[in-house]
């Protein structure tokens, strides 16, 4: 969102409200997909040169599980509050900023949960799910660590 600093009066409360499409925030990943538009609610306020934005940034993702490789869906709850120097500026674009706010609610890994089994590195079915007679090799952590697209 680009706040227009000229619509700001000294100590009035600008209520505001927009929505994302994901791909406008680059918020496309390899193991992590949002599943619907990132609904921003918020209000702005401008005190001498400084410009206080908070809110709450809204979505649902798909994530994909480090160990098991299951897809799992997830509401995104993001509240934040930023503040700015509006000193000589005419516009404040805060996207950037509100598109890390979102990817700081990533883990860097994801499991479906805590103690996830994973999947058998020898048959491939989800040990979550049912057990194989392979050979029990000892779980990896880490071993399919996915990385993530990070401009
Ligand atoms: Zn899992
Ligand atoms: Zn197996």
């Amino acid at each position: 969102m680009i706040l227009k600093v000229g619509i700001f009066k000294e100590g009035v409360v600008e209520q505001l409200q927009t929505s994302y499409n994901p791909r406008e925030l680059d918020l496309e990943f390899v193991d992590l997909h949002y599943l619907k538009k990132v609904d921003l609610e918020g209000s702005a306020e401008r005190i001498r040169n400084t410009v206080t934005f908070r809110g709450i940034l809204e979505s649902q993702i798909e994530q994909v599980c480090a160990r098991c490789l299951e897809k799992n869906q997830s509401p995104v709850r993001a509240p934040f509050e930023l503040t700015y120097d509006a000193q000589g500026k005419e516009t404040i674009d805060t996207t950037a900023d509100l598109r890390d706010i979102l990817l700081l609610e990533h883990p860097d890994r994801f499991l479906c949960k805590p103690d996830c089994s994973g999947i058998c590195e020898t048959c491939g079915i989800n040990l979550n799910q049912e057990s194989c007679s392979c050979k029990k090799t000892k779980f990896q952590t880490g071993k399919i660590r996915i990385k993530r697209k990070n401009k």
